[in-house]
């Protein structure tokens, strides 16, 4: 079977577990702090911190930039629940904003749209691994003086106009998932240049406290191990060579597929550099033969696909909106996520191909 992730640890990322291990020293400490040093520096950003979920750190950014009962947050029904659920679990109400049909993000014109007197931040994705319209984004944020908070799990090592995506929104969240492009297993990420989220963000992490026995506010404990921020250290030092592969992995995808009648290849912003976490074609009405069908037959003649995402947020019924999204009503039903991972081989890639060809 070709999957569409791998998870594949060297001798590297064993032996620095190891010297964790043996060191005696599991929590939070110097391997953590390793970790955040070289993702601020990738990233370019003043402040880097590590929790112990993406899901972990996207609750924290919605606390430090504020986000208290009762506000609204602009976000994408079309993306994983966690997205939503942050925003719930600060008592905030997300609403939903409808997406583009090509990139799949939402728009700062479906943004615009949905902003009230209660609206105090929007929530990007940058699905799949690319970089929505920061710039466009952005003026609306300023505009209506809105923070920008970017749930950027797919995307460490996209690029948005020359900078890397971490240092463009006022925070910007990772994860590191064990599917995820570099990833610990679990764990989690947070950047950002601002002085005050970051402190807000650190005591957050850590029951809230800012010295032994001084609770500043509520506080969860959202903290790294050392253990499994060593895999994280090894995995960044190779994340550049990494993100090539997959780029060169889906530039011969697209190359192959784009002729194919009713299959739209994935379409990369100009002047960014997707990350393709998730290599995500959409078959289109004029295509032979359903979504369903090929993802079933590709599956099959051992091409394992996933559907990224089969509903949306805004169906979710804890989710308790009247928000209707018509574009991402009708691209859930069409996207289907191929193999794209670090991994394959030429042989892969042509036995991807072919077995398109052959079910067309
Ligand atoms: C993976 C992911 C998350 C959650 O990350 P965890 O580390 O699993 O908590 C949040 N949002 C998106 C878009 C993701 O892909």
């Amino acid at each position: 079977m070709i999957r569409v992730s791998e998870v594949i640890l060297s001798d590297e990322e064993i032996e620095a577990v190891n010297t964790v291990l043996k060191s005696n020293h599991l929590v939070q400490g110097s391997v953590a702090e390793e970790l955040e040093s070289a993702v601020a520096s990738y990233c370019k950003t003043a402040h880097a911190l590590a929790f112990n979920s993406g899901t972990a750190a996207l609750h924290t950014a919605l606390f430090a930039a504020g986000i208290i009962a009762g506000d609204e947050v602009i976000t994408t029904p079309f993306s994983f629940v966690a997205t939503a659920n942050t925003i719930l679990m600060q008592g905030a109400i997300p609403v939903f904003a409808d997406i583009d049909e090509n990139y799949f993000h939402i728009t700062a014109e479906s943004i615009e749209q949905k902003i009230t007197p209660q609206t105090k931040a929007v929530l990007i994705v940058d699905l799949y691994g690319q970089a929505v319209d920061y710039d466009a984004i952005r003026k609306i944020c300023d505009k209506h003086n809105l923070v920008l908070i970017a749930d950027s799990c797919q995307a460490l090592g996209a690029e948005y106009h020359g900078r890397k995506v971490g240092s463009i929104a006022d925070i910007t969240v990772f994860s590191l998932y064990a599917t995820k492009n570099i990833m610990s297993g679990e764990g989690g990420l947070l950047t950002t240049n601002n002085d005050e989220y970051a402190q807000r963000s650190k005591l957050f992490r850590s029951h809230g406290q800012d010295a032994q026995y001084s609770y500043q506010f509520l506080g969860y404990n959202y903290r790294l191990t050392d253990v499994l921020a060593a895999i994280a250290v090894k995995q960044l030092e190779k994340i550049e060579e990494k993100t090539l592969q997959r780029n060169s992995n889906a530039d011969y995808l697209t190359k192959k597929l784009s002729r194919l009648k009713g299959i739209q290849t994935p379409q990369v912003r100009p002047n960014t550099r997707h990350a393709f976490h998730q290599y995500t074609i959409k078959i289109t009405k004029d295509c032979s033969k359903t979504r369903d069908t090929i993802q079933k037959t590709l599956g099959e003649n051992g091409v394992e696909t996933r559907v990224y995402y089969p509903t949306l947020l805004s169906e979710s019924p804890h989710l308790h909106t009247q928000d209707r999204c018509p574009i991402a009503e009708i691209v859930k039903d069409q996207v289907l996520s191929l193999p794209v991972h670090p991994h394959l081989s030429t042989n892969d890639l042509d036995a991807i191909v072919k077995t398109f060809e052959a079910i067309l």
